[in-house]
């Protein structure tokens, strides 16, 4: 999953950024709103995590001209705990919103959320033959025992998993699991995608040659 976070406040920037990514996230920034709808309009993001007063475009101006557009799910974060603001950004196309100060535990657990909803699914829990993907805890079982993923195999079994029955394209893979500050030696997903087959069994990611890859229904 990849993940745009707007926000003017450096400090709060690099630890959301810093968080999310142990969280597993692939994680693009934008301290100023002009940035952060380029990136937005550019990219095809999971979700974005957007401030409201921003320098340059603001967090309202951004999301009202996402939504034109796309409908990439946003989180909002909001300084002010009036209620016309909230109105405001759920009527322009917010999916969810906080209000700072706010628990990262919080945070994490609504765009969990928002990401399952834009996918369909109201569950944490996925059901794949003998396998149980379990997104709030990020662990995997297989035929009821614990298996250990790396970050980078958990976080392209979730992609697919979660897109369950379409084609994901490498290039998909490789737009929504590494971000900007990913190395090349970090892309290798013909690797992880063999070593999540030799843990949880060679059928369930099946490759639709020239296609891409596939988890089937
Ligand atoms: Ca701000």
């Amino acid at each position: 999953m990849r993940i745009l976070v707007v926000e003017d406040e450096p400090r709060l920037l690099r630890s959301l950024a810093k968080a999310l990514r142990e969280e597993g996230y692939a994680v693009d920034t934008a301290e100023a709103g002009d940035d952060g709808w380029f990136k937005a309009s550019t990219y095809d993001y999971d979700a974005i995590v957007l401030d409201i007063m921003l320098p340059g475009l603001n967090g309202w101006e951004l999301l009202e001209r996402l939504r034109q557009r796309k409908q990439t799910p946003v989180l909002l974060l909001t300084a002010r705990d009036a209620t016309p603001d909230r109105v405001r950004g759920l009527d322009l196309g917010a999916d969810d919103y906080l209000v700072k100060p706010f628990d990262l535990s919080e945070l994490l657990a609504r765009l969990r959320a928002v990401i399952r909803r834009a996918v369909g699914r109201a569950s944490s829990l996925i059901e794949v033959r003998d396998v149980i993907i379990d997104t709030r805890a990020r662990s995997v079982m297989r035929a009821g025992r614990a298996v250990a993923l790396t970050a980078r195999e958990y976080a392209i079994l979730e992609y697919l998993v979660l897109h369950r029955g379409e084609v994901v394209t490498r290039t998909a893979l490789y737009e929504h699991l590494f971000d900007e500050t990913d190395d090349t030696l970090s892309n290798l997903l013909d690797v992880h995608v063999f070593n999540i087959r030799k843990k949880l069994g060679a059928d369930l990611v099946v490759t639709r040659r020239g296609q891409g890859y596939c988890v089937e229904h």
